[in-house]
């Protein structure tokens, strides 16, 4: 989608720092880190949400799920953990259309979110 950040970030258009490529998907430092680890992972195809993933997605999520604790581990998040989260939608607090996981890490979460 021409008008989708995320999508000008994956054809180059808008700089991100990378930290992992490859030809199903991108991860890169969020713009304004919550933690000290602070990433997203997202799929090079859009999708709108989490919510609006089809059913033929399921092994391009599975990817994503799976890199993104390959990536956690890489960035120093291997024995204290890290959070995995996946905004979705207004009430979910997701500001950006294009599906992505947040991965945070390298202090302690608070739970229940705000
Ligand atoms: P959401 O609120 O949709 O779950 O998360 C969107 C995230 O994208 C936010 O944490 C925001 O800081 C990040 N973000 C928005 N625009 C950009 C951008 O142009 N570059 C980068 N690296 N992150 C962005
Ligand atoms: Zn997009």
């Amino acid at each position: 989608m021409s008008d989708c950040i995320f999508c000008r970030i994956i054809k180059g258009e808008i700089p991100s720092d990378t930290i992992y490529e490859d030809g199903d998907m991108l991860a890169f430092r969020d713009i304004t880190p919550q933690a000290p680890v602070h990433f997203l992972v997202i799929p090079k195809k859009h999708i709108g949400s989490l919510m609006e993933a089809e059913r033929e997605d399921a092994s391009l999520l599975g990817k994503l799920l799976h890199k993104a604790g390959e990536l956690a581990a890489e960035q120093g998040c291997s024995e204290r953990g890290a959070r995995f989260v996946i905004n979705c939608k207004s009430d979910g607090g997701q500001t950006v259309d294009h599906l992505h996981i947040h991965v945070l890490g390298g202090r302690m979460m608070m739970w229940p979110p705000g």
